[in-house]
């Protein structure tokens, strides 16, 4: 890359930086159709209870099988998404379809929704958010809001006001993939957050026994405790991970081990808004539910 050339070197423009951009051009119009398409799809991962394995959330994430490419990792596509300023419409489609899955799941199972920055800094959040409550019938309290503490550089008191009134409505909050960015604990003071998702690099490190990793584990562990939080350990892939979370305190538990993000399909449902669902998935009908 340019940047990556160093200081004062004067950076010439090479064939391959053309090739790029066309790439990313190539799949920003390509990701304009997608929604219509019905190209994109949620698969859903579970949440479990550390306790005892309960499921009390499913995770929705985004997929998107490209006609001739094949299926494109969020990792991504989401950033792509967000620089042809298309994240708003596909995230308020996310926000609807997940509402809508999660209406016939158990009331006491969750649906959580991450968000991206952009989405947090539109104006109409709170309100893309009450419509799809509305439309769908879900109850407020049935939906977590997951960010990343990277919403929180770039904004002034529009975004913790934004935040004040999802909770309010009894929408709750988690503070995904904790450990990566800044952690500043003024972030965890800026809104009332129902959960800290600690990030699965702590998670593996800890478990091939670095003592730092399973120190901060324990430290974030114990801030959760005091705040009154949900602590959650993200990419469980193994029992010895499992065994270790738990012994470390951790309140809930997701990874592979649970369940991976599974997107069983199942005709349309009749729905105020049926025409524009083409894929309903389902989350695995395992005997967890
Ligand atoms: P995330 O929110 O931290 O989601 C967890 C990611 O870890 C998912 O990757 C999930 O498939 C993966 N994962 C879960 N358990 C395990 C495990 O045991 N082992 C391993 N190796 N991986 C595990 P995925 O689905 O590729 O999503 C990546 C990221 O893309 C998400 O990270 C999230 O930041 C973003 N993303 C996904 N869906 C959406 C969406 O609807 N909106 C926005 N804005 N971002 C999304
Ligand atoms: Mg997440
Ligand atoms: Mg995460
Ligand atoms: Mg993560």
């Amino acid at each position: 890359r340019a940047k990556d050339a160093g200081r004062g070197r004067v950076c010439r423009f090479e064939p391959w930086m053309q090739d790029e951009a066309d790439e990313q051009r190539s799949l920003e119009n390509d990701l304009r159709s997608a929604l219509y398409d019905g190209q994109l799809s949620l698969a859903y991962q579970p949440i479990v209870r550390s306790s005892d394995d309960q499921v009390v959330a499913y995770e929705a994430l985004l997929r998107w099988q490209h006609p001739t490419r094949g299926s494109i990792s969020p990792t991504v596509f989401v950033p792509i998404a967000e620089e042809a300023r298309l994240i708003n419409e596909i995230g308020a489609w996310t926000l609807r379809q997940a509402c809508q899955q999660a209406t016939g799941w158990p009331e006491t199972v969750k649906v959580a929704v991450n968000l991206s920055v952009l989405q947090l800094e539109a104006e109409n959040l709170f309100g893309t958010v009450i419509h799809a409550l509305a439309v769908t019938g879900l109850a407020p309290q049935r939906l977590q809001l997951e960010m990343t503490e990277s919403v929180f550089l770039r904004h002034g008191s529009k975004l913790e006001s934004t935040l004040t009134k999802l909770r309010d409505l009894g929408v709750s909050l988690a503070l995904d993939d904790f450990g990566t960015g800044y952690s500043s604990l003024g972030y965890l003071q800026r809104a009332d957050f129902a959960a800290i998702k600690i990030d699965r690099s702590f998670v593996k490190a800890a478990t091939l026994g670095s003592a730092e990793s399973a120190a901060i584990i324990k430290a974030i562990v114990a801030l959760a405790r005091g705040l009154q939080m949900e602590c959650t350990a993200e990419g469980i892939e193994t029992v010895a991970e499992q065994a270790a979370m738990r012994r470390l305190g951790c309140s809930q538990l997701q990874g592979f081990l649970f369940g991976r993000p599974s997107r069983e399909q199942r005709p349309a449902e009749e729905t105020a808004f049926a025409a524009e669902v083409h894929r309903l998935p389902v989350p695995p009908s395992g005997d967890r539910l």
